[in-house]
């Protein structure tokens, strides 16, 4: 198969986008194809509940003390001869970050389902309704739009905490480069659904944070609109959005699709195909 085009996709999402075209999932009577209204968005967002809301904060709070910590003890160790493995380990930071984005992104839209215990009301139900009701991500506060990726965080935080309280000087000296590297790393990692969010945000971003986009730095609305073409199988990458074309050019997740589906007979985005058909 060739790899689309970022153009080809594009026009593919422009039409999309036209509540006049017959798409793949627009109902005889009109159903709303997406949107707060789509049947499974609503039952999707009535999912989200008080028991989560407190995990997020708890996880939230938990991670943002770490961060505090730890980076206090990354400046009480720093040294000027650092200065350049700083600056490469932001760049690895930043890619291994977008990576794992696109991997974890990828696996919640294409496999497993909400109904799944524990995980599926929790990590799946998000991805579901975003596909469905792709703005509600912008209604959503700073607490529930990035509670799981700083939850994401902890183990690794908590971790390098723990080296940074018991290891001796000269242990920590060794492995400070690392530390650099995992705490940036973490840093982009947590903020990658506030990148993701602002990629929907038309309106009423800080003027600094589209220079941001404009120039790449951060996922660009544009860039972000391809994934949102169903079946949503391509450019799962969203803290920056880097990796995409290359790993679309490599038909890295088709392979990946391929293998799985080999291997279990499960077929790739399933239960998001039922959530987007659903209607009332
Ligand atoms: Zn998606
Ligand atoms: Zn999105």
């Amino acid at each position: 198969m060739a790899a689309k085009s970022e153009e080809q996709i594009l026009r593919y999402s422009m039409l999309e986008d036209d509540p006049n075209s017959n798409s793949l999932f627009a109902e005889k009577e009109r159903k709303p194809r997406w949107g707060p209204q789509h049947a499974g968005a609503k039952e999707l967002a009535s999912l989200y509940t008080k028991g989560k809301r407190i995990q997020e904060i708890i996880s939230m709070l938990v991670a943002i003390c770490l961060f505090i910590f730890n980076f206090v003890n990354l400046v009480k160790y720093f040294r000027v001869d650092n200065l350049y493995f700083i600056a490469l380990s932001s760049i690895f930071g930043i890619l291994t970050a977008d990576f794992a984005s696109g991997l974890v992104h990828w696996c919640a839209d294409s496999w497993g389902s909400v109904q799944l215990p524990i995980i599926g009301k929790a990590f799946i139900r998000p991805f579901r309704e975003h596909h469905i009701d792709p703005t509600s991500i912008t209604r959503h506060d700073f607490i529930e739009t990035n509670g799981d990726t700083f939850a994401v965080t902890i183990p690794f935080m908590l971790y390098s905490s723990y080296k940074f309280c018991y290891f001796t000087n000269d242990q920590i000296r060794d492995t400070y480069n690392w530390e650099c590297y995992i705490f940036l790393l973490a840093i982009f990692v947590s903020m990658t659904n506030q990148f993701h969010k602002w990629s929907h945000t038309y309106f009423g971003l800080p003027w600094y944070i589209k220079l941001l986009q404009k120039y790449h730095i951060i996922l660009p609305c544009k860039h972000h609109r391809i994934h949102h073409v169903a079946p949503h199988e391509t450019y799962f990458c969203i803290t920056t959005g880097w990796l995409n074309y290359t790993l679309e050019k490599i038909h890295f997740w088709t392979i990946l699709e391929y293998l799985i589906e080999k291997a279990t007979g499960y077929k790739p985005r399933d239960d998001d195909m039922k959530w987007a058909k659903k209607v009332d």
